[in-house]
């Protein structure tokens, strides 16, 4: 079984980017696809970027409890699949889960061995950049701006922080604590079969 490592971030702190670029150049490690009632938009595509559901759907699968958890952002809902998570964890591989900060919550919740990693802007003034450049503006833009302070106070919840100021030093952070987790004992000790070859220190290690 892999790992299932939650990544949360407050919106414009660059997260989609990062988590791409973990996706990319760490093996083994798969985003889940998570499932959305908003609109697709441009470029994106179905079972990739997201499963895009009507919210009949979305609510028929609320009652068939289909979701580890769900929410409702911005009027419109988003859920994490169990089978999304269960199909990569049961190959072995790492899961990697983009979902808002109340998300991570209900993953910690429900799944207390997942691993919740928080990255953080670089300052408020530059998120505010990166959100205006995204078109929010006025009223918009004020309740993003109270939502972030919101979220970056939930970070103390979190297992790691990793400030994103240098995209490439973020993601480097980040590979180093899956990589960790790779080796920690409960990981090795599960997979020791796999790990060792040699009979004897496999013995010597399964007796003490
Ligand atoms: P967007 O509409 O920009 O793709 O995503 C809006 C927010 O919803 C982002 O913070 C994204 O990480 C979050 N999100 C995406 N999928 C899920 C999910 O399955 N559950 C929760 N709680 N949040 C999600």
């Amino acid at each position: 079984m892999g790992h299932l490592f939650v990544l949360s971030a407050p919106s414009g702190t660059g997260k989609t980017t990062v988590a791409e670029k973990l996706v990319s150049e760490v093996h083994n490690v798969k985003k889940v696809i998570t499932a959305t009632t908003r609109q697709k938009r441009e470029g994106e595509v179905e079972g990739v970027d997201y499963i895009f559901m009507t919210k009949e759907e979305f609510e028929e699968g609320i009652k068939r409890g289909i979701f580890l958890e769900y929410a409702l952002v911005y009027g419109n809902y988003y859920g994490t699949p169990k089978e999304q998570v269960e199909k990569i964890l049961k190959q072995g591989k790492d899961a990697l889960l983009v979902i808002d900060v109340q998300g991570a919550k209900s993953i910690r919740e429900k799944l207390p061995e997942s691993i919740l990693i928080f990255l953080l802007p670089p300052s408020l003034e530059e998120l505010k950049r990166r959100l205006i450049t995204r078109g929010y503006r006025d009223k918009n833009l004020l309740e993003r701006e109270q939502k972030v302070k919101m979220e970056i106070a939930c970070a103390r919840h979190f297992d790691y922080i990793v400030v994103n100021d240098f995209l490439d030093k973020a993601v480097e952070a980040i590979k180093n604590i899956i990589n960790a987790h790779r080796h920690t004992r409960i990981t090795f000790f599960r997979n020791i079969e796999n790990l060792v070859k040699d009979a004897n220190i496999k013995e010597i290690m399964l007796k003490g």
